[in-house]
Parts: C-alpha cells; sequence; structure tokens
C-alpha cells in the first residue's frame, strides 16, 4: 500500500512537470496593453526580453503609419523622465502594403507577426539606452539621414536575433522577400536597410561559435 502511494505520488509530480513543461503559460505582465487580437503573439516576442519585463510597452493599432507597418517609440508622457522611466508605444498598422498588395494584419502567419513585434522589441531594447537628449538627436537622424536609418533598423534586427528570434526574423523577412508580386527595386531596399536573411546567418552562427567557445573554457 506504502509503496503504491509512492508510486501514485512519483507519477502525479512526473505529469505535473510534463504539464508545465508542455503548456507553459506566457507571462501577464501588468504594465504592457495589448490588443486582444494581437495578445498571443505579443506575449511570444516579450518572452524573448526579460529586461523589458518592468518597461511599460502599449501595443496599438493605428489607421495609417507613414512607410511602414509598425512603429516604436517612446510615449510623450513619459519622455522628460529618467530614461530607467520612460514607456514606449508600439503603433501598428491593421492594413499595410506591400507594394501594390493590401495585407491585413490578422491574417499574416503568426510566426511572422512575432517576427514583426520581435524587430519593434528590438527598436525598444536600443532606445533603453539612449538619453533624452540622445533620443532627441535620434529622432532627428531618422528623418534625415539615411546611413541612421540603415543603422537603426539592423540594430533592431541585431537584439532581435541575439535574444533568440532569428527564427521568427526570418519568418518576417521571407514574407516580404518571397512575395511572388514583390518587385527587385521594393526588395533592394529591403536589403539595403535591413539585415538579409544571409546575414541574420552568419549571426546566429557566430553567436553559436561564441557560445560553444564559452562552454569550452569553462570545462
Ligand atoms: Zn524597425
Amino acid at each position: 500500500m506504502k509503496h503504491c502511494l509512492v508510486i501514485l505520488s512519483l507519477l502525479l509530480a512526473a505529469s505535473y512537470v510534463k504539464a508545465q513543461t508542455t503548456t507553459q503559460p506566457l507571462m501577464k505582465y501588468q504594465n504592457k496593453i495589448i490588443p486582444k487580437s494581437i495578445e498571443k503573439e505579443a506575449l511570444k516576442a516579450l518572452s524573448f526580453y526579460p529586461e523589458l519585463k518592468d518597461t511599460p510597452i502599449e501595443f496599438k493599432f493605428k489607421k495609417a503609419i507613414k512607410k511602414s507597418t509598425m512603429q516604436a517609440q517612446p510615449t510623450w508622457a513619459s519622455f522628460f523622465r529618467s530614461k530607467e522611466d520612460r514607456g514606449y508605444i508600439i503603433l501598428i498598422s491593421e492594413k499595410f502594403h506591400i507594394e501594390e498588395e493590401e495585407f491585413d494584419i490578422h491574417n499574416v502567419d503568426e510566426d511572422v507577426l512575432i517576427g514583426w513585434l520581435g524587430h519593434e522589441l528590438g527598436h525598444v531594447m536600443d532606445y533603453r539606452e539612449r538619453t533624452n537628449l540622445g533620443m532627441i538627436f535620434f529622432g532627428l537622424k531618422y528623418l534625415y539621414s539615411k546611413s541612421h536609418i540603415q543603422e537603426v533598423e539592423r540594430s533592431a534586427d541585431t537584439y532581435a536575433v541575439n535574444y533568440g528570434m532569428h527564427e521568427y526574423i526570418l519568418a518576417t523577412k521571407n514574407f516580404i522577400l518571397n512575395h511572388a508580386s514583390i518587385s527587385p527595386k521594393y526588395k533592394k531596399r529591403i536589403m539595403k536597410f535591413y539585415m538579409s536573411p544571409e546575414e541574420i546567418m552568419e549571426l546566429v552562427n557566430s553567436n553559436n561559435n561564441t557560445e560553444e567557445e564559452i562552454e569550452k573554457v569553462l570545462n
């Protein structure tokens, strides 16, 4: 009888652990505002950035955003606080265009959307390092300097990849780049401002090599 109880409790414990690992719930935050329709994808993207746990972030749909699908920026209300207390807003177009074709953000694949949100959170990671004055210059430069746009976009991609999101970031790139109707001109623009799939894989490989080297040294 005693043995049975021990075995039974072990079985229960094992199934509990299994349930914990297979249906790991996504964390709930006090300081994030997320529309219900993209909640799952936003929480998934956030789960890659533990540093953003205490950062206030609002994901918000907006009718039209100039030239882009999503945009991350500090909230005005928090702008004059210290950078540690800054909050951010991620604006999202529900409908967006890739050249002539119109898409609805709710109809793109889950992985593509997670990658997109992960890229925006990469911007937030980048902004967190900047002072308020730095953010003002940053905004001005973004308006006027193409090389600055390139630097900023590649930095957001790099954050996302370094935080383990490469599969999602690649899904987003491939969605844009492999689109049948896409013209070489548009493709060139994307390649110029963002990291290419090849560059992402190079970064993943070099991160893996560094990890292996660290492990070698530690063992
Ligand atoms: Zn961006």
